[in-house]
């Protein structure tokens, strides 16, 4: 199909917040290269470019966007089985606007091992490597063998190994960077036949009446288990629109996460610091959590702020209730933002990513 670029096109229905203006020019990218064709012709017209995803991780301003916004679409999974020293393995190639889902369902169809936790997270393929998609403790970078980009100011194609990703916790070089590569496709390697990974307590003890749970039950677990907070996308639930997580969990140093456990205790929050969540990194940091933080700042789940709030299920979700504005759920999220660092003095920052829209500012002006 020939690429159709057209004026004009609504973004909010493309997001799971479903906000926001729309974007000047539209393109739906069905093949890899409708990509520099795109590119080519905004640089023509001297146009900044938006890769769109599935929208769920993305916060788009009520103005808009004065740009092109190219849509992946571009569809197909190649399995591949190889030999390894340690016995067979699979090897897929995922095209950018496969839905991630559906690429976990047909790894754990095959019984290849690696992502399964990943199960139930909204978005596309090509979504995945830029915040380093995780949950459940699987992370997207852990199954990457490549990913490969369109070098958007070269338009030169390329296969990035791993280690020139900069993969971090919800992080990536395609995060720090945005404007600088396309992601195309990405290659994993998985496991043949292997067993899921069982890391996450809370996933751990939801199975732990199995004797050897298969890749299949853990995935429907996994999905059970996001369905209570509302991290799965459903039409039916009142949280549906949101972007997951607003917020990163604070990694912090040791030292730090104490005497935000004694700050804690002193204003009566708990009991003793114990009492605080907090996982130790392997780099001796510890991550706290965000949803915990915002909760004993004041603001339960359930908590409304006109059409906007925070899910009932989740305190890290920020859920738009419908006939809001993007302008509410900044506020909102400047609010919440406020009152965490008035009560902890901790700096929470925002996991979506903004479009026509800058959060440092935002912060700057509040
Ligand atoms: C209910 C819910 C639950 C969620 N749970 C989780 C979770 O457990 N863990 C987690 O990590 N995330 C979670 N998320 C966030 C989100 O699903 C992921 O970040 C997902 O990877 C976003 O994919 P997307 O296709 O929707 O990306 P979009 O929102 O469309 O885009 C996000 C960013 O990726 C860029 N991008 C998209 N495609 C490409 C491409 N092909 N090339 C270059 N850049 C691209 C965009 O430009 C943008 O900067 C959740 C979201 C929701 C709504």
């Amino acid at each position: 199909m020939p690429l159709a670029i057209l004026p004009s096109a609504p973004l909010a229905p493309l997001t799971t917040f479903g906000l926001g203006g729309p974007a000047r020019f539209f393109a739906e990218v069905t093949e890899p290269a409708h990509v520099a064709e795109a590119l080519a012709w905004a640089k023509e017209q001297d146009l900044p470019v938006f890769i769109l995803g599935g929208g769920s991780n993305l916060v788009v301003a009520d103005e808009g966007f004065p740009g092109l916004v190219l849509h992946m679409r571009t569809r197909g999974q190649t399995w591949t089985k190889v030999g390894t020293k340690a016995g067979s393995a699979w090897r897929v190639e995922v095209q950018a606007g496969e839905a991630w889902d559906d690429l976990v369902a047909q790894a754990v169809q095959r019984g290849a091992a690696g992502i399964e936790c990943l199960s139930g997270i909204p978005g596309t393929v090509g979504a995945a490597p830029v915040q380093n998609i995780g949950a459940y403790g699987q992370e997207a970078a852990e199954t990457i063998q490549s990913v490969r980009v369109l070098d958007r100011a070269t338009l030169d194609l390329r296969d990035l190994p791993p280690g020139e990703c900069g993969f971090g916790y919800r992080t990536s070089l395609f995060k720090r960077e945005p404007g600088r590569f396309v992601i195309l496709s990405t290659t994993h390697g998985l496991a043949a036949d292997g067993r899921p990974a069982l890391r996450y307590a809370e996933l751990a003890s939801a199975v732990a009446g199995q004797l050897a749970p298969t890749l299949a039950e853990v995935r429907q677990t996994v999905v059970n288990l996001r369905r209570k907070k509302s991290m799965v996308y459903d039409e039916a639930d009142p949280n549906r629109r949101s972007a997951g997580s607003f917020f990163t969990n604070p990694i912090v140093t040791a030292g730090t996460a104490e005497a935000i456990a004694d700050r804690a205790v002193a204003a009566g929050l708990i009991p003793t610091p114990s009492a605080m969540p907090r996982f130790g990194q392997t780099d001796g940091q510890v991550k706290l959590a965000a949803g915990w933080l915002i909760e004993h700042a004041g603001l339960p789940k359930g908590f409304r702020m006109g059409p906007v709030g925070i899910s009932s299920r989740h305190a890290l979700a920020l859920v738009h209730h419908g006939d809001g504005r993007t302008a509410d759920l900044v506020k909102l999220a400047l609010h919440v933002k406020g009152a965490v660092l008035e009560r902890f003095g901790v700096e929470l920052v925002p996991e979506p990513v903004f479009l026509g829209l800058d959060w440092p500012a935002a912060v700057a002006a509040h």
